[in-house]
């Protein structure tokens, strides 16, 4: 039998971030067994090209939190001439504000910032929570 899946996380497709997307969910107490990862370029910018996979993890698994990470240096963000901290947090809001009317069975959307670490340190990720 499939373990419960409880949430939702979505994140960029670069591979540098995966790690520490892992990584934080476990230190809050998720362990893979109970989440699926969606990863699209760009992450919460990107949102809407896997919002049906979103809901189907919704309604067939019963997941209630959504954990929408964006990380700094994002290519996608890049590509387009605002990689800021400003830019990623009010795609961040955006898209955590189109799940909630999306899917109300969603009863916690969390949002995430990855900053890179210098020196090829990782990331730190930080909460937003204004
Ligand atoms: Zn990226």
């Amino acid at each position: 039998m499939s373990p419960k899946i409880k949430a939702v996380c979505l994140a960029c497709i670069e591979p540098t971030v995966q790690r520490a997307v892992r990584r934080y969910l476990e230190g809050i107490g998720l362990l893979e067994d109970y989440y699926t990862t969606h990863r699209v370029p760009g992450g919460s910018f990107n949102i809407v090209s896997t919002l049906r996979d979103i809901g189907a993890v919704v309604s067939h698994f019963g997941a209630t939190r959504v954990f929408l990470f964006d990380h700094e240096d994002c290519f996608i963000y890049r590509s387009l001439g605002n990689d800021s901290e400003a830019a990623h947090i009010k795609s961040l809001k955006k898209a955590g504000r189109l799940i909630q009317t999306t899917y109300p069975g969603v009863t916690e959307v969390r949002i995430f910032f990855m900053r890179k670490i210098p020196a090829g340190g990782g990331w730190k990720v930080e909460e937003v929570t204004e």
